[in-house]
């Protein structure tokens, strides 16, 4: 209890804006004021009316001029404090190539999506897909590495193109990106994977001045039951496999429902 009151309080005054900063000194420093003229209040009893009239002045503005200040500095340094960490976390959970979440970023998300949907009472339901780009190694066998890179950016943007503010898109590693979709029923997803497959085929990549077509196999899961990352990557990773055995720049999806598993294949 403590602890989260201390991580709240915490958060609250990193986030601050310079009008907030202000306001917690100001306010800060009343509430100090308040404090040390009650007590001096209870403690002028023995001394006398005269003696706590006197000395209030003094008591007054030194303590104005000790708290006003020192709660600036220290409202200031836990804003910086608090971007700081903003922006490490940031770093920490993107993939540099290709500005998507990371793998690891990406699961956790994924889980604090699906946790969160449960403990709201929500029908639970959503779409993940794994997207993995086909035959990549000739890529950069044929144009090098850099030019391979450059690849990877470009599928990224196009699958970032093709899908809403809310759901998340993670480079999940080498050449494979995983895209989750809360709330995505069966149509919706196979409508984004299909989307996702043709923009990528139409992009325009021209490495070294020669258009060379991207292709994408895309495996998927929709589903409207309980489950944690790790369970939905296993089946969108066995569909993907089919859409790669199936001949490639294709998608396989799957429906799972509590009680059962529907298969829905597309097929291009
Ligand atoms: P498939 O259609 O079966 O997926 O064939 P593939 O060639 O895409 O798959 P494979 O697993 O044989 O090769 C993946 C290649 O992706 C090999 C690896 O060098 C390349 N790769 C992985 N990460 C990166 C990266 O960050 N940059 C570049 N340029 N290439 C990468
Ligand atoms: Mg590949
Ligand atoms: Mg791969």
């Amino acid at each position: 209890m403590a602890d989260a009151l201390r991580r709240h309080f915490g958060r609250a005054v990193s986030r601050l804006g310079r009008s907030g900063l202000l306001r917690w000194t100001l306010v800060g420093t009343a509430w100090c004021l308040f404090v040390s003229l009650g007590y001096n209040a209870v403690a002028a009893a023995g001394i006398g009316e005269e003696a706590f009239r006197s000395g209030l002045p003094v008591a007054a503005l030194l303590l104005l001029v000790l708290a006003g200040p020192v709660l600036l500095f220290l409202g200031y340094r836990l804003r910086e404090l608090g971007r700081a960490n903003r922006k490490l976390g940031l770093v920490a959970s993107t993939d540099s190539l290709t500005a998507c979440l990371n793998r690891g970023a990406f699961s956790t998300r994924v889980d604090e999506s699906l946790t969160d949907a449960g403990r709201g009472n929500q029908r639970i339901k959503g779409a993940l897909l794994v997207i993995d780009a086909d035959h990549f190694k000739s890529i950069n066998d044929s144009y090098g590495h850099d030019l391979g890179d450059e690849a990877l950016r470009t599928i990224a943007a196009a699958i970032r193109g093709q899908v809403r503010k809310d759901d998340l898109v993670g480079r999940l590693g080498g050449e494979e990106f995983g895209v989750f979709l809360p709330g995505a029923s069966q149509e919706n997803a196979v409508g984004v994977a299909e989307r996702i497959r043709r923009s990528i085929s139409e992009v325009s990549f021209r490495p070294m001045g020669k258009p060379h077509r991207l292709t994408v196999s895309v495996g998927g899961v929709s589903f409207e039951d309980q489950l944690g990352f790790a369970d939905l990557f296993r089946i969108a990773d066995r569909r993907l496999y089919q859409a790669k055995n199936g001949g490639r720049n294709r998608i396989e999806l799957t429906h799972i429902q509590a009680y059962g598993i529907n298969d829905l294949a597309a097929v291009h």
